[in-house]
């Protein structure tokens, strides 16, 4: 019988196996990949398509169709739980179980919502990429009527994109100008270098975004945002950025994890327990030291996981993954432009912003090279 490869998400860190599925194929291994969406978007130009500088298909990749295309079977669903002894994946919505002799797992992270108290369909998190579409709908819908009031959650990275490219999004497209709210928790940015913090800072309130600082979200209600210090205030639209924890579906398992949940992997981005499982991107916990939740990692990850996942099937050598130094970020602050952030060397403006379109743009086209070669 033909040994099997399964990939539970199409994420960052899958892409150059995603790109080399064939590989697989033609060594006779069958290949079957689990992705909730067909498409896989790339997460650093979301909030670039929020704000309408993108069009989804710039920043998609049609999973399914590049699966399909090279012989592997897609599933339409969600991996659930692993049963790593019976060698078994269970899903989301269907009572299928899918048996492998290698596991890769690249599900990504989620928003927590503890302190969401409601699924009110005006309550939008960055992840999925997917739902700052439907954002950006409801925003350019309501604005038609009134003035609406935008609440961001959160003082990090993310919070600092949504709440930037909103404001781009309305001042381009809106009929009414909303007002935006970004309630920061202690400080926006807390934990970078200051200086990332303080040329956000200014750029988003020159442009008119009001940004709370030194309280604490306790509570979302429809339509309301509960602080800390008690006080209740009105939002049409709510987005919860409020970082990001690895998919649940490690701690569903029988498997080893880590602090975060993530599952818990060795240099050679394994399961510290079943050889034949690994992963990469925000769904780990890197053992030998915990990487930041950023694509970068992911990025840096694909080459490893693609020659390990073939060792694994093949009986070859693995190789370690090493994480590399520094890494280069540019947030997109939306009206074109960025803040440059690489060790001391920090700016903002124009520059920063093309920067990273340039960047990020090379990235996903590479990749979506392959499909744009299929056939309808
Ligand atoms: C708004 C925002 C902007 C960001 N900008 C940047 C940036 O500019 N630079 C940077 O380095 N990092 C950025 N990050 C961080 C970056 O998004 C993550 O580190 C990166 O997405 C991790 O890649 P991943 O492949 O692990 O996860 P994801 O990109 O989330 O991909 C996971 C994939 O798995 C699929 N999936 C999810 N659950 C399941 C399941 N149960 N079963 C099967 N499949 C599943 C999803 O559909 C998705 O295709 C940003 C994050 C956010 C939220």
């Amino acid at each position: 019988m033909k040994k099997k490869l399964l990939l539970i998400g199409g994420g960052h860190a899958h892409m150059v196996t995603l790109s080399n599925l064939g590989r697989f194929i033609e060594k006779g291994y069958d290949v079957t990949v689990i992705q909730p969406s067909e498409y896989h978007y790339y997460s650093g130009m979301g909030p670039g398509m929020l704000g309408g500088t993108y069009h989804p298909d710039d920043i998609r990749f049609a999973t399914r169709k590049v699966v399909e295309h090279q012989g592997g079977t897609f599933v339409h669903d969600k991996a659930k739980e692993i049963d790593p002894d019976k060698q078994i994946v269970r899903l989301e919505d269907s009572e299928q179980e899918l048996s492998y002799d290698v596991l890769s797992c690249n599900a990504g992270s989620y928003v927590p919502r503890d302190v969401i108290s409601t699924t009110s369909p005006d309550i939008f998190t960055s992840k999925p990429i997917e739902s700052l579409l439907d954002a950006q709908k409801k925003i350019l819908e309501l604005s038609r009527e009134r003035s609406v009031h935008i609440a961001v959650i959160g003082g990090g990275p993310s919070s600092v994109e949504i709440a930037g490219n909103v404001q781009q999004l309305c001042q381009r497209q809106a009929t009414h100008q909303p007002r935006i709210t970004i309630y920061a928790g202690e400080k926006l940015l807390i934990g970078k270098a200051e200086k990332i913090g303080r040329l956000a800072h200014a750029s988003l309130t020159k442009r008119g975004v009001e940004i709370v600082e030194g309280t604490f979200v306790s509570k979302i209600e429809p339509g309301e945002i509960h602080l800390k210090k008690g006080e209740i205030h009105p939002a049409d639209i709510i987005f919860p950025a409020v970082g990001v924890k690895p998919s649940q579906i490690f701690a569903n398992s029988n498997l080893p994890i880590g602090s975060d949940g993530g599952l818990l992997v060795n240099r050679f981005l394994q399961s510290t327990k079943h050889p034949n499982i690994f992963g990469g991107g925000d769904c780990i916990y890197f053992e030998p030291q915990p990487l930041d939740k950023v694509g970068v990692y992911a990025v840096r990850e694909n080459p490893i996981l693609y020659s390990n996942l073939m060792a694994s099937l093949e009986g070859g050598e693995l190789q370690e993954f090493n994480p590399g130094g520094d890494y280069l970020l540019i947030y997109n602050l939306g009206d074109d432009k960025g803040v440059f952030c690489k060790r001391s060397l920090i700016f903002s403006g124009g520059l920063a912003f093309r920067i990273k379109d340039y960047i990020d743009r090379k990235f996903i086209k590479k990749f979506q090279a392959m499909e744009k070669d299929i056939p309808e």
